[in-house]
Formats: C-alpha cells, structure tokens, sequence
C-alpha cells in the first residue's frame, strides 16, 4: 500500500497513455476550461487588483509558515488539544494508518464515511480500514464514481477527469441506477445513494484543506456540501493532514482560501468553506464531540531546510496541471503516483524517493508554464531540473535519447563551426526520414520521442541564413531610399 498508482513503469505507462485518445482528449477539454475559468477569476477579475500582489503574499506567507514549520506545529496541536480534540504526530503512513484503525476499533465502528483528501489516498487509508472489517463511503461525487469503479484519481482538483457522463451512468449501473447520462440526473442518483449513508455512518474522515495554528481550527475548502455532512452527522471525526498544511492565523487563512478558490477551480469562493475546532468541551450542536487530528510527515521532512522546501508551500489547486502540455498528453494516471503533473513530479520523489519516482521529473517540457500558474510562486521547473541532477548523481538513467541530444547538441553550440556545419548537415541527414514535411518514425534514440508526436522537419533555410539575407535586402532598401532623398 502506498501513494503508487498502478505497477507499470513510467514510460509503458506514458506509451498507454498517449494513444488512449478518449482520454487525451477528456484532459484536454477540461485543462481548457479550468485554466479559462482561473485567468478570468485572477488576472482578468478587476476587482481583485493585481494577481501578482496576491501571488506574492501568498508565496510570502508559505515560506514564512514552513520556515517556523515546528512552531505552528506545536501551537496548532496545543490549542487543538486544549479544545478538547486529539492530536497524533504520524512519521510514517503505516503510523496513521495504525492509529486510525485504533480508532476505529475503539469506537467499535462499522460505517465510515469520507469527504474528498489526497493525503488519505496518498497513506491508503480505505485499503487499510477495509481489512478491519469497515464499510468505507467516499461521498464526494468524482471519488464516489471512482470508488464504484475501483478506479484511482488522475487529477488533483477533480479526480475522474480521465471519465465522460455515459461512462459513469454505465459505472452506476453496477448500483442498480436505470437513468439516463444526464448529469443532474446522475448527480441526484448519487445523492440519494449517499445521503442513508450519512445517516448510520459512525466516524467521518476528511482531509484539511488548511489548518490554523492560533485558534486549532480545521478549514475545508469544497463545492458539494458532502464534507459538512460528514463532519456534523458522526460523533467521531477524524482529520488527516500533511504536516505542512496550516496558517499561522485566519488573516494568513483568508489569503490562501482566495488564492485556492480562484486558480483551482476559477470560483472568487467555493460554495462551502467550512471550519471546524474541537467542541468537545462545548457542548455545540455541530461540532465533532470526539475529534482527532492526525498530522503525516511520511516524508515530507525529507524536503525540510533543502533546496525542495518550495515543494511544500504547495496548497494543491492543481492550476500547475491545467496548463501542464506533458499532463495534457498523457493524463494522471501514467504518472503512476497519486500526485500527478508537474507538482507530482516533483513532490513524489520527495516523498516516495528516486528508486520509485526518479523518472517522474523528466515528464516535463521545461516550459515554466507551470512555475507561471502556481499561486504560490513555487519554481516548479527549476526544481524538476534540480531532481534530475540529483537522479543523476545518485547513478539514476536518464532517457538515452535525451542523453543522445543533449550531448549532440553541447558539441554543437560549444563551436560557432559545428553549429554552423549542424545546421546545414541536419535537413540533408534527415530528409530521407520525412513525410509530408515531418519525421512520424525517427531512427535509433529518436523512436520513442517520434513514437508520440511527429518531428516538423528542419527547415532548409536556417535562421542564420533567412537574417543575413533579410538583412541585405534591409540594407539595400535603406540605401536606395537615402539615394532618393538626396
Ligand atoms: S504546485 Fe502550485 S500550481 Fe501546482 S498544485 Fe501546488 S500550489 Fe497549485
């Protein structure tokens, strides 16, 4: 058990992926409407002011949280404790799992139900509660349709991406459900499926959106209300976080909740943002009367006071994914990690080590786009560079025909002759390889690359030459117009 998606090595995984067009295509369509919908809530909202100022104080107030880390830590566990809730400090995934599970047993609990949390995906937690005899719900709505079709998520934000309406009416049948493919019509189904559930339900379990150090408060950040039910309806709650999830206080809080709402799902503010504190002692209505907190490093201390601490300002809105073009292509489950796209790429060979995720970093075009979505101004493509070295350095293999062409291309620009010769040679070498101007079927190293994607074919004319001829002309142009003055 653990945060891998699936057994098969990542680039069988990708070559899957690529050709599998239903998919490619449900990723892409919804990559396009997520990011429309986040540039009109941030840069093109006027009434926001200007992103970049938001951008900033959010990245300000990440790095000043994790550089204090153990302080808010400490306080977050002090004030919760003192309200009554209970807090457990998990080093590994198998600590959290354990815990839970003892829980669990104590209260001597059949019926679980759970709001949407990557972290409990990432330590395996419904496997785990499985085993001991537990009937385990997920009731938001995409992780409904992926648990009924025992499938895992491939996004983030919205985790059945990779699935149409006709395949979850199809997914619903397996539950009795005789409509049609309408999606309201699906949603009510899911609903009423759902709701009897919450009824007898005897624990709830949730992720943390972000939890706040000075009042011991949990925030929910969500659309469909589900996590409200499952942490009003069982006495039991019990709430998962990676350690780096918490805010210094609301002020830090209300930043961060604009900034997910907007880049995540392009919203100035989700339809429920929910916060709990311990009640215990209260006697409220809606507060949790048992509430248990458990705080998972499961490596992620690894990146503590290292060049990938930035890794852990990451407030999961997934804006990295929606303009990711490797992502577009080959979707999240080829990724073979439960974080995909380029904050997976970076993040799982943080948490999961180099042995199981140290290919993940080379999914990635280096564009930046991804560095330029983040809300939080993490340098996502910087750090992908900086995991390859270290791949590399502890003896990792890079992909060989990426080897191939950046040695032939070091030779090449490290003499302004080679480069010359290069550019002249390349068209000639490889016009026996194109068809209708570009290589579909590259020779050698250049196979897989080519396996995918076509090569446009290298121009005749280089840049080199098309500038000195338009600069002739140029030249020309202005004498004659000068001659003319005179
Ligand atoms: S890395 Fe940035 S853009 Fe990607 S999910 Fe995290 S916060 Fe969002």
């Amino acid at each position: 058990m653990s945060m891998k998606v699936g057994n098969q090595p990542f680039f069988e995984g990708v070559d899957e992926a690529i050709h599998n067009s239903f998919m490619v295509n449900a990723v892409s369509s919804a990559q396009d409407g997520l990011r429309d919908k986040k540039l009109r809530a941030t840069v093109g909202d006027e009434t926001l002011g200007d992103w970049e100022n938001w951008r900033n104080a959010g990245e300000e107030i990440r790095s000043f949280t994790l550089n204090h880390l153990d302080y808010y830590l400490k306080q977050l566990s002090d004030n919760f404790s003192a309200r009554g809730g209970h807090v457990y400090f998990a080093q590994t995934a198998e600590e959290a799992r354990d815990y839970i599970k003892k829980v669990v047993r104590d209260k001597k609990a059949k019926n679980i139900v759970k709001a949407k949390s990557m972290v409990t995906e990432e330590i395996s937690l419904n496997e785990a509660l499985e085993e001991e005899g537990c009937n385990v719900l997920e009731t938001d709505l995409a992780e409904f349709i992926l648990q009924v079709d025992k499938d895992r998520p491939s996004h983030i934000v919205v985790p059945s991406v990779h699935k149409n309406r006709q395949q979850v009416r199809d997914s619903f049948k397996k539950l009795g459900y005789t409509g049609s493919d309408d999606p309201k019509e699906l949603a009510g189904f899911a609903r009423k499926t759902l709701r009897s559930q919450f009824l007898k339900a005897d624990v709830g379990i949730t992720g943390c959106n972000f939890a706040v150090a000075d009042t011991g408060s949990i925030c929910l950040v969500t659309n469909e209300g589900n996590a409200n039910m499952v942490t009003t309806f069982p006495e039991t709650q019990i709430t998962v976080m990676g350690m780096e999830r918490l805010v210094p206080s609301w002020k830090e809080l209300d930043i961060l909740v604009t900034l997910l709402c907007r880049s995540s799902v392009g919203q100035r503010l989700t339809t429920y943002v929910t916060d709990i504190t311990p009640g215990g002692q209260l006697d409220t209505v809606d507060s949790p009367k048992d509430f248990h907190l458990v705080i998972v490093d499961a490596g992620r201390s690894n990146a503590l006071g290292t060049e990938f601490q930035p890794a852990l300002h990451c407030i999961r809105c997934a804006a990295c994914l929606n303009v990711c073009p490797v992502y577009r292509h080959i979707g999240g489950h080829a990724y073979g990690s439960i974080y995909p796209g380029p904050i997976g790429a970076v993040l799982s060979p943080i948490l999961g080590g180099y042995k199981e995720y140290g290919k993940l970093p080379y999914a990635s075009s280096l564009c930046a786009a991804c560095t330029e979505a983040c809300p939080v101004k993490i340098p996502l493509h910087q750090l992908l560079i900086k995991h390859r070295r270290k791949y590399v350095e502890g003896g990792g293999n890079p992909p060989v025909g990426e080897k191939i062409a950046m040695k032939g291309f070091g030779i090449g620009a490290s003499s302004p002759f080679m480069f010359k010769v290069g550019m002249k040679t390349a068209p000639i070498l490889l016009k026996p390889l194109v068809d209708n101007g570009a290589i579909e079927k590259g020779p050698g190293p250049m196979r897989p690359w080519t396996h995918g994607r076509d090569l446009p074919a290298p121009s005749s004319e280089n840049f080199r030459a098309w500038f000195k001829k338009h600069k002739e002309v140029e030249s020309e142009n202005k004498t004659k117009e000068t001659s003319e003055w005179q």
